[in-house]
């Protein structure tokens, strides 16, 4: 294979070796299943155990509160399909906002055909919820708050503790998608009151298919996936031990490492981000600093479409995305783009680039040589910049 520049890490992240070398003797030594009797099949229980263990030191919650899932997108399907339907009795009402992942957007969908109400808070331009809106979105009917900890397409970092501090107040159950944040931020569900956060390995160098969602100790919840007794009578299905311990080495490897990480990735983002910016007409998405994670790049080029700038960046071996993997394919632009409040033409030129461990700074040079050249490339073609510089704006 071709050297590629791989900058779409929100999208997915390769599994460190590390991580696979922990793996490996769950397929092939100890692959007794873990409900049976015999004790062979205790060497699958304790390494789940441990790396239940792993999980809840990350985030500062209890082995107990921890249970694993098929990724984030299960996570965030239980969280909130299972709170609905476990406290329908006391309201129909759930609070979210314009700007989460399609898990979550599409799962209050199925629940308002249901006869779930669901209330979407806008967002500022930089893509923060204000907690005055989720202030006034509260009736005595809200039963559940899903908002998401960080943003997979520009990178916002919600005011995630005040929200929590204001349900808990409140006595509303708060969920949180984290599947942006875990392993690249810190994440403390204690302090930051949080009932449920979904996360999954595979957005921290861990494996696809493998996540979790915490559950606070004494939160009603009605299960998703029915049958055995798995994951104490919470979660059926024979465990994936094998990514479970992936899942465990990961955020292991990613908690330890993340200060020197962020410190270094945020660096690397605030020089590309300062070098596309010289690029004329063209615009940062998102917030700058620290609400925005260390690895998120997102910016829009005025006059030319972001589909056409991801071929181009194919050709020269670089990977990147406009708007989300979800949404490309389709014609529309991001629904994330759209709630900061970019009109549509500007929104269709998108281009994310997301950094992550192994981004070096001569990768970071390269994109910057190239993206200029494309772009005019393209506006050099582009009806839009005929337009613009025949009348002006
Ligand atoms: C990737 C992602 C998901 C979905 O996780 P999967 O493991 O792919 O199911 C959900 N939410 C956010 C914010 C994500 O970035």
């Amino acid at each position: 294979m071709k050297k590629i520049i791989y900058m779409d890490h929100a999208a997915t992240t390769y599994t460190k070796p590390e991580v696979v070398k922990e793996m490996m003797p769950y397929f092939t030594e100890y692959y007794g299943n873990p409900s049976s009797i015999y004790s062979f099949s205790r060497e699958s229980k304790k390494a789940i155990d441990i790396a239940r263990e792993r999980v809840a030191g990350a985030i500062n919650a209890d082995a107990s509160e921890i249970y694993f899932t098929g990724g984030g997108s299960e996570a965030d399907n239980w969280a909130i399909k299972g709170i609905a339907f476990a406290h329908k009795d006391k309201g129909n009402h759930i609070i979210t906002t314009s700007i989460e992942h399609h898990a979550v957007l599409h799962a209050c969908e199925f629940l308002k055909k249901q006869g779930f109400e669901i209330t979407y808070l806008p967002v500022d331009d930089n893509g923060m919820v204000r907690l005055e809106d989720l202030k006034n979105a509260i009736t005595d009917k809200t039963i559940l708050v899903t908002i998401m900890f960080a943003n997979n397409e520009i990178g916002t970092i919600q005011p995630i503790k005040e929200i929590g501090k204001l349900c808990r107040e409140r006595n509303i159950i708060f969920h949180t998608d984290a599947v942006q944040a875990v392993g690249h931020i810190p994440v403390d569900v204690k302090e930051m009151n949080i009932d449920l956060l979904s996360m999954a390995a595979h957005k921290f160098y861990g494996p696809k298919g493998v996540g979790a969602l915490y559950i606070r100790k004494g939160i009603k919840i009605d299960n998703l996936i029915h049958g055995g007794a798995q994951e104490r009578n919470r979660r059926a299905g024979t465990e994936n031990i094998s990514g479970i311990v992936g899942l465990g080495k990961a955020i292991d490897m990613a908690v330890k490492n993340m200060d020197a990480n962020s410190k270094r990735i945020s660096k690397l983002r605030d020089k590309l981000i300062d070098g596309l910016l010289k690029i004329p007409h063209t615009i940062l998405n998102g917030a700058i600093g620290e609400n925005r994670l260390p690895g998120n790049v997102n910016v829009c080029f005025r006059f030319i479409e972001g589909e056409s700038i991801l071929l181009l960046l194919d050709m020269n071996g670089i990977c990147a995305s406009s708007g989300s993997a979800c949404t490309s394919g389709s014609l529309d632009p991001s629904h994330v783009l759209l709630a900061i409040g970019l009109p549509h033409e500007i929104a269709h030129g998108s281009l994310r680039l997301t950094l992550g461990d192994e981004t070096t700074e001569d990768e970071v040079d390269y994109v910057l040589e190239v993206v200029p050249k494309i772009v005019q490339r393209l506006r050099d073609m582009s009806p839009l910049w005929d337009d613009y510089l025949k009348k002006g704006e």
